[in-house]
C-alpha cells in the first residue's frame, strides 16, 4: 500500500515538471538581479601625521646617576678628572664618540650606555671612544 500511494504522490508532479520541459513556451524570465553595486575604491591608507613636535629624546643624564657617577661621566669635559682619568685628552667629547646618538651640531643625544638618557655633547665619561672619520 506505501507503494501506491508514493506512486500517486510522485506522478503528478513528475507529470508536470516534464510538461514544462517539453512545452514550446518561452521559460518565464528570470527575475532580473539586481544591480550589483561596484566595490568601493580601497583608498590608500593615510599617512602618519607627523608629531607637531619632535618627541622627546629623553632626559638629560645627570652626573649622580650610579652609572654615570661610575664611568666619571661629566657634562663637561673640561671638568674631568684628569688625575683619575689619565687616558682623557683636550678635544674628547661625547659629540666625537663613536657611541654618542645625537645628530651633528645637536646639544645632546642619547647614548646606549645610558638607555634613554641623554648625554651633553660637550660631555665625557670613561668610556669614551673616538668616532672613526
Ligand atoms: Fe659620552 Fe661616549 Fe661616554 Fe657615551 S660613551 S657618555 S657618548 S663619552
Amino acid at each position: 500500500m506505501t507503494t501506491r500511494r508514493l506512486f500517486i504522490q510522485i506522478v503528478p508532479v513528475s507529470a508536470a515538471g516534464l510538461l514544462a520541459a517539453c512545452s514550446d513556451k518561452a521559460p518565464p524570465p528570470a527575475a532580473a538581479a539586481p544591480p550589483v553595486a561596484a566595490p568601493a575604491p580601497i583608498a590608500a591608507p593615510a599617512p602618519a601625521a607627523a608629531p607637531a613636535t619632535p618627541v622627546a629624546a629623553g632626559p638629560m643624564l645627570d652626573e649622580k646617576d650610579p652609572t654615570a657617577a661610575a664611568l666619571g661621566y661629566v657634562a663637561d669635559a673640561s671638568r674631568v678628572d684628569k688625575v683619575k682619568y689619565t687616558k682623557f685628552a683636550d678635544g674628547q667629547a661625547c659629540s666625537n664618540c663613536v657611541l654618542y646618538q645625537g645628530a651633528a651640531g645637536s646639544e645632546a643625544g642619547l647614548c646606549p650606555l645610558f638607555s634613554g638618557k641623554q648625554v651633553a655633547a660637550k660631555g665625557w665619561c670613561a668610556s669614551y671612544a673616538k668616532k672613526p672619520t
